[in-house]
């Protein structure tokens, strides 16, 4: 019987079995699906040689997580940073433009860069404060108060109606409403106010890296550590009850609250399995894939070496689509995230083809076939975009729910997106990852510091885990 048990390789899985196994227990990893990686699967979806990205794709994280600098996986995979982290199309080619140097970003939004600058410039600078604020749990004594108050007032500032107030144009509000509407979130709204702001410092403070050979090579670099530590890890075992796991000391649960209820209910007190069946989740999404026989012709030439574009128009259009989500309802223009990953990485398509990736939106469960709403989207910007698509593939909200237990109704944040869900994630406590049955722990993205691929959640569910039942510390984590 191994000493920890782990069920899901998703990064939070993977990340919390590092850490059990480089402190010198025995650790085996249990995967419902054939293939390890959870949201960080890369996959050859339609054609061969053409290598999507399932669900993650762009990750401002795999620099900027505490977990990931001590794992150095910077030394271990290859990372392109775009100099051009994001954009937002808008009508008539013109784009706002987000660069990796804050500098450069100024100068393109002319008479609002000095807002803009004034906006993001302290949290650039204070980037390890605001880091710290974000990626613990929301309820702490920041380290940095200086950061968090900063930070603070710029989240009130832009998730409040006051978010056009220091601007004149229309470029910045859709900067920075194109990232605020990761969040999934009504706009203006706090968390998506706090979690855009977040990643736009993060964007240029050190760019937002594309993994070489796709999101894969983050579960492979976990995995290989893995094993380099003895650790077995095994595909393809759906665990559906603790006794399945036999006698291992430590349990780490890389699922959902709905799945900690499947797992482990009947072991639960009462208040606790309450407080997980009334856990609240988002909405869902829609993801749809494309083969191009091109690059994206888009009206702002610009937007082709962009990481990330940001399609949906002005702040108010972003808004309105994000808040007919919330309501209940599918976009008819939706806003839609897209990454371009051969420009970055030439071995994800063939000599002349492009991959494309995108996603919009929808409500909770959804069913919807988005696809044609997505490409019209982009036809919208980039005009003679259906002539370069080769082939489409639509995942809809209840198939990525299918895909993995963990997207309840298609929410891959796993939790509704607002500030009670940031802070009930998945109940209030100091110690949120322990659950009430002993040596039982919830890793999962339920936790905090929440979704995102982060590997936090699995650090400090293994961190936790180490201390109460072993006696243990965080072991070192980097190349040996
Ligand atoms: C379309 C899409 C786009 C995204 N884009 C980005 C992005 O660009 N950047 C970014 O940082 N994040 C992105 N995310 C979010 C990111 O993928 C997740 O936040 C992250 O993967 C969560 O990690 P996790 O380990 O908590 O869970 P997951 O990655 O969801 O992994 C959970 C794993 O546990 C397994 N599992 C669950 N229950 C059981 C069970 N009972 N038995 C055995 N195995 C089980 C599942 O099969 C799965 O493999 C995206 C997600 C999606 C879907």
């Amino acid at each position: 019987m191994p000493d920890v048990a782990v069920v899901g390789s998703g990064p939070n899985g993977l990340a919390a079995a590092v850490v059990m196994a480089r402190a010198g227990l025995s650790v085996e990893v249990h995967e419902a699906a054939a293939t390890i990686g959870g949201g960080t699967r890369t996959s050859e979806l339609m054609q061969p040689g053409h290598l999507h990205d399932i669900c993650s794709a762009v990750h401002p994280m795999a620099l900027a997580s505490p977990f990931f600098r001590a794992f150095e996986l910077q030394r271990r995979i290859d990372l392109v940073v775009p100099e051009l982290s994001f954009g937002s199309p808008l009508d008539g080619g013109r784009a706002a433009l987000g660069y990796h140097s804050l500098e450069r970003t100024v100068q393109a939004l002319g008479r609002d860069g000095a807002a803009y600058s004034r906006l993001l410039g302290p949290l650039v600078s204070r980037i390890e404060g605001v880091m710290d604020l974000t990626q613990h749990q929301l309820l702490r004594i920041p380290r940095d108060p200086l950061a968090a108050a900063l930070f603070g007032l710029r989240t009130f500032e832009q998730g409040s109606r006051l978010w056009n107030t220091r601007f004149r144009e229309p470029l910045a509000p859709a900067l920075l409403s194109g990232v605020a509407a990761h969040a999934v979130s009504h706009l203006p709204s706090l968390a998506a106010a706090g979690a855009g702001l977040m990643l736009t410092a993060l964007a240029h403070a050190q760019g937002w890296p594309v993994p070489l050979g796709g999101s894969a090579a983050i579960a492979a670099a976990l995995a290989a550590d893995i094993r380099g530590h003895d650790g077995v890890i095994r595909t393809g075992e759906p665990v559906e009850s603790l006794r399945q796991l036999g006698g291992a000391r430590a349990t780490l649960l890389d699922v959902a609250p709905r799945g900690l209820l499947h797992i482990a209910g009947a072991q639960l007190p009462g208040k606790y399995r309450r407080s997980l069946e009334s856990y609240r989740y988002g909405n869902g999404s829609c993801k749809v894939d494309y083969i191009l026989s091109g690059p994206v012709p888009w009206a702002a030439s610009d937007l082709a070496d962009a990481g990330t574009v940001h399609v949906g128009g002005t702040r108010d259009e972003l808004a309105r689509a994000e808040n007919e989500v919330a309501a209940g309802k599918h976009p008819e223009r939706p806003y839609v995230l897209v990454t371009q990953p051969s420009r970055f990485d030439s071995a994800r398509a063939p000599a002349g083809r492009h991959i494309l990736w995108a996603y919009c939106h929808v409500p909770a469960g959804s069913t919807r076939d988005m696809g044609e709403a997505v490409t019209a989207q982009l036809e919208r910007f980039a005009p003679g975009f259906r002539d370069v698509v080769v082939q489409t593939h639509v995942t809809t909200a209840a198939e990525l729910a299918s895909y993995n237990r963990n997207y309840v109704g298609g929410d891959f944040s796993a939790g509704i997106m607002d500030v009670r869900g940031l802070i009930q994630r998945p109940v209030v406590s100091p110690v949120p990852w322990r659950t009430p049955v002993p040596g039982v722990y919830l890793c999962s993205s339920s936790t905090p510091p929440g979704p995102g691929v982060t590997g936090m959640p699995g650090f400090f569910a293994a961190k936790h885990a180490l201390k109460d039942i072993f006696g243990l510390k965080v072991p070192a984590l980097g190349i040996p």
